[in-house]
């Protein structure tokens, strides 16, 4: 739990020698509270005092680095339970399992398959970001063919899954170079695998039953220089599971518990892939910094990712795009003129429908704070002097011949006054999307 700025200011001083540059030490501790200055600043702040204040400003929840380079991510480092607290920082990484039960043939098509779990939605870029490699045969062999297959078949950040610690020695020699996440079985002790993280510095998943069981291991880890963590709770109920996420979490967070602080991976069990998709999301949502899916289908990844990328939007700034002209598909001087905010999603929805009718044409897209039509018209955000202005400055009047633009069938209201002061004729589109592409093909200057 990060410390106010009085909390620090009782570990100062208080001597307000301005050493530090500041005029006192509470305005110094303030300062350092907002994180504007570092606390070497003060040369007078004790041993104690130091220790105190670099505790408290460690991160609630450990962040932890799987994977090199850019096959890397980020889990961890999340600050508040709920996301309109704050948001959440860093999104739930995917994994797909992919066991060593498969033959060569079947291996290589299901790296293939993870591999190109790409996808591109409201201008940003989507996809898988672990392959979790499981020991599901219990043959050391066929563990390590996996895990070669793996490792020259994809770039993506490696997860290794073994109950047999000498295994996974060998097979971390395979990938070492690429930080692979080593997941500890739960049929296994876990201080060997702990001493093959220390020995290699990598990340490692914790196997354990409970909340207990888990702060007894991250100690063992750490008290061997092992921090970079993830737990693996193994209740067998997936409510289970999402109250012991829940409790870590907030353990962490609401007690400043250093033992839970840690990052939760959580493997789906379901077999049906509806119910798998459902609880993957759920326990994105409740609390998993990695979850491992065994469904590598697209049409069930795809809504997952759509889901993390709801969640962890930052609340307070909606997903824009640059407010400016797109022009879609070969336009002309004759091409119609569409104009609408630039939400993201309002936009790449009304671009899609364009490229769909087959009619080139320019959408002008204006700066509403990213907010959606109906929000950004009744914030006055999306008026017909804005519309004006930038009708007036962003270029369109000598990029077509006519003056006829389209405004979103939600705001006819503002056509008239539109009318009036910007010059150009206002033809009202469709309400919904779905209407553009009739819409278009019948436009007529
Ligand atoms: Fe206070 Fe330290 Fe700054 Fe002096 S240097 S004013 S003791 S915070």
């Amino acid at each position: 739990m990060a410390l106010s700025g009085l909390d620090i200011y009782k570990l100062l001083p208080k001597t307000n020698c301005k050493e530090c540059g500041f005029a006192t030490c509470l305005a110094f501790a303030m300062a350092l509270a907002q994180k504007k200055v570092s606390l070497d600043k003060c040369p007078h702040v004790t041993a104690q005092a130091r220790q105190a204040l670099e505790s408290a400003a460690q991160p609630p929840i450990k962040l932890v680095t799987i994977g090199t380079a850019e096959a890397s991510f980020e889990v961890g480092n999340e600050t508040v339970m709920y996301r309109h607290e704050q948001k959440f920082h860093h999104p739930t990484a995917l994994g797909i399992l992919i066991e060593d039960t498969l033959s060569e043939d079947e291996l290589s098509a299901a790296v293939a398959a993870v591999n190109g779990l790409r996808f591109e939605r409201v201008g940003q870029k989507v996809g898988a970001d672990l392959i979790c490699v499981r020991n599901s045969s219990g043959y050391r062999n066929k563990f390590l063919a996996a895990v070669s297959t793996a490792d020259a078949l994809s770039r993506m950040a490696i997860a290794l899954y073994s109950d047999d610690a000498e295994s996974m020695a060998e097979a971390v020699k395979l990938c070492r170079e690429r930080r692979p996440l080593i997941i500890c079985g739960e049929k296994s002790s876990p201080d060997a695998f702990i001493a093959l993280a220390k020995e290699y510095d990598l990340p490692i998943a914790l196997t354990c039953e409970n909340l207990d069981e888990a702060a007894d291991l991250t100690a063992r880890a750490n008290a061997q220089g092992v921090s970079q963590i993830a737990l693996n709770f193994k209740n067998e109920s997936m409510s289970g599971r999402i109250q012991e996420y829940t409790y870590a979490r907030r353990a962490a967070l609401k007690k400043n518990f250093r033992p839970l602080g840690y990052p939760i991976i959580a493997f789906t069990e379901s077999a049906d892939p509806d119910l798998e998709l459902a609880e993957a999301v759920s326990y994105m949502a409740k609390y998993a910094g990695i979850v491992i899916m065994k469904n590598s289908a697209r049409e069930f990844v795809y809504p997952f990712l759509v889901a993390r990328q709801d969640i962890y939007q930052d609340p307070q700034k909606p997903v824009q795009v640059e407010p400016k002209i797109y022009e879609i598909g070969r336009v002309t001087a004759d091409s119609p003129v569409l104009v609408t905010t630039n939400f993201s999603i309002t936009y790449f929805t009304v671009a899609g429908e364009v490229e769909s009718s087959k009619v080139p044409s320019y959408v002008i897209c204006v700066d509403a704070e990213g907010m959606s039509v109906l929000t950004a018209w009744a914030a006055e955000k999306f008026t017909a002097e804005k519309i004006t202005d930038v009708l007036k400055r962003c270029g369109i009047e000598e990029m077509v011949s006519h003056r006829t633009i389209t405004l979103p069938g939600y705001v006819a209201v503002l056509s008239g006054k539109l009318e009036e002061i910007s010059g150009w004729k206002v033809s009202v589109g469709p309400r919904e999307a779905s209407g553009i592409t009739g819409y278009l093909r019948n436009w007529k200057a």
